[in-house]
Order: structure tokens, then C-alpha cells, then sequence
């Protein structure tokens, strides 16, 4: 077994990632997988700013939007 079976490009820079270093994440809604990716720990970090910006501005977007529905109740970020 050589060490390079372990090591998978990160799905955004697509830069080798060794395992100890990598995230995977994985967002469900309401049981149903809409996002996996595997990051490095700087994408990781991107991708959860950018998740919550984008979390945040579909509120304000959909202010106009009547019956507000509580998402976040239903959203699950999980990493491995
Ligand atoms: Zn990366």
C-alpha cells in the first residue's frame, strides 16, 4: 500500500490533500444530501464562510417572499 492512496485532490483548488487534512462536508435538508465535497482546510474554511453568507442573503432575498419557513431547523452541516 503506498501513501499516495490516500491523499484525493480537493474538489475546489483540486490541490492533493493528505486525510489527517482534508474535510468532507456534507449539507443535508430535511434528509436529502444537496452538497458533499471534499476540502482542504482552506476551501473548508471558504465553504463554510460562503455557506452562512449564502444562508444569510436567501433571507434578506426572500424577504419579500410571505410565510416564512425556519430552514435552519431542517439544514445539517456534517464533517467527517
Ligand atoms: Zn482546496
Amino acid at each position: 500500500m503506498s501513501d499516495d492512496a490516500d491523499i484525493e485532490p480537493c474538489n475546489w483548488c483540486g490541490e492533493p490533500v493528505a486525510d489527517p487534512l482534508s474535510r468532507t462536508v456534507r449539507v443535508t435538508v430535511d434528509r436529502s444530501e444537496i452538497d458533499s465535497q471534499r476540502l482542504c482546510p482552506e476551501c473548508f474554511a471558504d465553504w463554510i464562510d460562503r455557506y452562512e453568507t449564502e444562508m444569510r442573503s436567501d433571507d434578506a432575498d426572500e424577504s419579500a417572499d410571505p410565510g416564512p419557513t425556519p430552514v435552519d431547523d431542517d439544514t445539517d452541516i456534517i464533517v467527517d
